[in-house]
């Protein structure tokens, strides 16, 4: 029998979280965005899902094939554009949208023999200082690619750096409306956040929005934005079972470097998940965890293969727990109780995109 861990990808709660955000953004299109192998789920289990989309965005081309050959013929979008000169080939081959960020890939493109010209998204570095041309030098920058025989299409990208943080949009938004003022090509500036928190405003919502976390059912950033109150649905479950329990007395401790004392006596289930799922090693006692349904917490260092749950609050309520209950990790256990991933993600000090994209390889994975 393989060990009794397994993730589950909610297709429905995919289909729920993309209408959310039409729901939002009724006027823009929507790139799906679908990097890190669809953050952690797989493009090949989000794909279906997520079709209803107008656009897939991701980051490398070995993904932008895989979507095109699930039958894609729509607008895919390379957010970081090309790397090497090699690759606008590909991007030609697979009609790929590709950003350009910087003077070295228009150098790519000017040199770039091609029969198919490209459709770009020219990205202004409004004050997120990653990738973008800066305000100064956009206007030159998209002058440059305009004389490009290679080039068809230019289109206009920002990101926003603190979206759902104190500082806000408007300076970006700002600094984004004087870069492109009167250039032709449609425009995108919005990730999740900005579509969660900002996207009443029009120039916002703009002609595309990038979501990408929020298809996912987690709130982007701030543990506050509970995904509840947007009615967002948990996309991945990961769940296990009991492998052993333990009957602790007062001063026994728990697991490597004996992090957990019982004060009374209590006790502990040991669930088949570890370090090595891609459970968070940080998550030490306190972290929340459901057992039949039930939340409990963990107690004692996460290990390579295993963990620790107390048991204690089960016991009380006269829940029987024991060697097979159901242990769930994050999203929902078949009861129907739900442990929103971004609770996990607070208690090991992440966000809820670092614990969908750390699920290991070895963990097997449901569709449903
Ligand atoms: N747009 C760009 C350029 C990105 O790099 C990302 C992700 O980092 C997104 C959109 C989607 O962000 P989120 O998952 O927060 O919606």
């Amino acid at each position: 029998m393989p060990r009794p861990i397994h993730a589950t990808i909610h297709t429905t709660a995919l289909r729920h979280n993309l209408a959310r955000v039409r729901h939002a953004t009724p006027d823009a299109r929507v790139w799906a965005v679908v990097k890190a192998n669809a953050y952690g789920h797989g493009i090949e289990r989000v794909f279906e899902a997520l079709r209803g989309a107008d656009g897939f965005a991701l980051l490398d081309l070995a993904e932008a094939e895989r979507v095109r050959h699930l039958g894609w013929r729509g607008p895919i979008l390379l957010l970081e554009g090309v790397f090497e000169p090699r690759d606008l080939e590909l991007c030609s081959r697979l009609s790929l949208w590709h950003a350009v960020h910087c003077d070295e890939q228009i150098d790519m493109l000017a040199a770039h023999k091609t029969q198919v010209p490209h459709r770009v998204f020219l990205k202004l570095n409004s004050g997120m200082n990653r990738l973008g041309f800066a305000p100064q030098r956009y206007r030159s920058a998209w002058a440059r690619l305009n004389a490009l025989p290679q080039v068809d299409e230019i289109s206009h990208m920002t990101h926003f750096s603190d979206a759902d943080g104190p500082r806000g949009i408007a300076h970006q938004v700002q600094a984004f409306a004087t870069a492109v003022q009167d250039l032709p090509g449609e425009r995108s500036l919005s990730n999740s956040a900005a579509v969660l928190r900002h996207a009443q405003a029009p120039e916002v919502r703009a002609d595309w929005v990038r979501a990408g976390i929020v298809l996912y059912g987690s709130a982007p950033d701030h543990p506050e934005h509970d995904v509840g109150h947007w009615h967002l649905q948990p996309t991945m479950t990961l769940a296990t079972r009991l492998i052993g329990t333990q009957q602790l007395q007062p001063g026994d401790t728990v697991g490597y470097g004996s992090r957990f004392t019982a004060e009374q006596p209590m006790r502990i289930g040991i669930a088949a998940c570890g370090y090595a799922d891609g459970y968070p090693r940080h998550c030490g006692t306190g972290t929340p965890v459901l057992v039949n349904g039930v939340r409990t917490r963990t107690v004692g260092r996460v290990s390579m293969d295993m963990l620790a749950v107390d048991l204690a609050p089960l016991d009380a309520a006269g829940v029987p727990a024991g060697v097979g209950s159901e242990v769930t990790l994050w999203g929902a256990s078949r009861s129907g109780a739900v442990l929103p991933i971004d609770d996990v993600a607070q208690a090991a000090g992440t966000i809820g995109y670092e614990l969908m994209c750390a699920l290991a390889q070895r963990v097997p994975v449901v569709v449903e």
